[in-house]
């Protein structure tokens, strides 16, 4: 069934209830138990390292805060403590309209579970979504921005939804060139986005474990291209799915804004290095994008604002998933 999730809300959105989940850290190879509370309205999307000094463990979710973005985004405090592997979490967030959420984990990586966004769904959806009093914010892209690091290239145009795109090129393998498209506004998150996972080459595995990480990595939660073929015995969930990913992990990164984006971000060649440093870009180009709610944007436009009713259908729509 295609349900879009609530990004759409003219409010703010947080979980209704606690939720836990367990997995295993994809770079660490330890286990993390993870705890997602609800939070209050203007806070975002916050971290607390609960293994170390109390006190230090604080980690906004915020692009400011990233520190490293090799294979993974990694987010870090003033006091050293990083937390790795964010982007599928709040990829999963975003996806779901939550802007408010308190995340404690036991470890230094936020688990990894298939390698997909679709588990941390799951779990948000079984805790349900809460609106709140306050209306959201949004980014609104009034002009385009540009930013390009050699054959890396991103370009953020005005537009009436949030949509991301991004393009693939890996010759000589069975991923190959590929372009997609995901639409926050109105296409189906749970369903054609949150469960691409990510992927990795197995001539590059032996290295990767050398220099310390993907010790927690399995056939369990990444999809391994050798060459022309999958080793994964059951194959792919899309025949794209790796520009699914792609396409999820665009949207992860983005989540580190704090605020939706009302525009249209077409990235080629993209990794968690290209949007960081994209984001810095936009930052700084503080004339071509606004700060407004979604209210207002809609007032301004003459957009009919959601009714009451048209709310509550959606959120019936949630309940086919706890
Ligand atoms: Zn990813």
């Amino acid at each position: 069934m295609s349900t879009p999730l609530l990004t759409n809300s003219l409010t703010q959105q947080t979980i209704n209830n606690t939720v836990n989940c367990i997995g295993i850290g994809l770079h660490s190879g330890k286990n993390v138990s993870m705890v997602i509370h609800p939070a209050e309205t203007n806070s975002g999307i916050n971290f607390i390292r609960k293994d170390v000094t109390p006190g230090q463990g604080f980690i906004p979710g915020r692009w400011y805060n990233v520190v490293n973005t090799k294979m993974s985004t990694t987010i870090g405090n003033e006091y050293g403590v990083t937390l790795q592997t964010v982007e599928h979490l709040l990829a999963a967030l975003r996806g779901c309209g939550i802007d408010n959420a308190l995340i404690e984990v036991d470890g230094p990586e936020i688990p990894i579970m298939d390698g997909s966004a679709a588990p941390f769904v799951d779990v948000l959806l079984n805790a349900g979504i809460k609106d709140q009093k306050e209306d959201r914010n949004i980014i609104w892209i009034q002009r385009p921005i540009e930013y390009r690091n050699g054959d890396k290239y991103a370009i953020l145009m005005p537009g009436s939804s949030s949509k991301f795109t991004a393009e693939i090129q890996f010759d000589n393998t069975v991923i190959g060139t590929n372009v997609w498209s995901f639409d926050l506004t109105h296409d189906d998150f749970k369903n054609t986005m949150s469960c691409a996972r990510t992927f990795g080459f197995a001539d590059e595995i032996n290295s990767l474990i050398e220099v310390g990480l993907i010790k927690g990595g399995s056939l369990s939660n990444a999809i391994i291209v050798d060459g022309k073929e999958i080793i994964n015995e059951e194959g792919l969930r899309f025949k794209n799915e790796f520009v699914r990913h792609k396409v999820l992990d665009c949207i992860g990164d983005f989540a580190l804004l704090g605020y939706q984006i009302l525009g249209s971000y077409f990235a080629r060649k993209p990794g968690h290095e290209l949007n960081h440093q994209f984001i810095k870009a936009l930052i700084d180009n503080r004339s071509a994008w606004s700060y407004i709610t979604l209210r207002e944007y809609n007032n301004m436009f003459g957009i009919k604002q959601p009714d009451k009713d048209s709310k509550e259908q959606r959120l019936e729509s949630h309940a086919v998933y706890k």
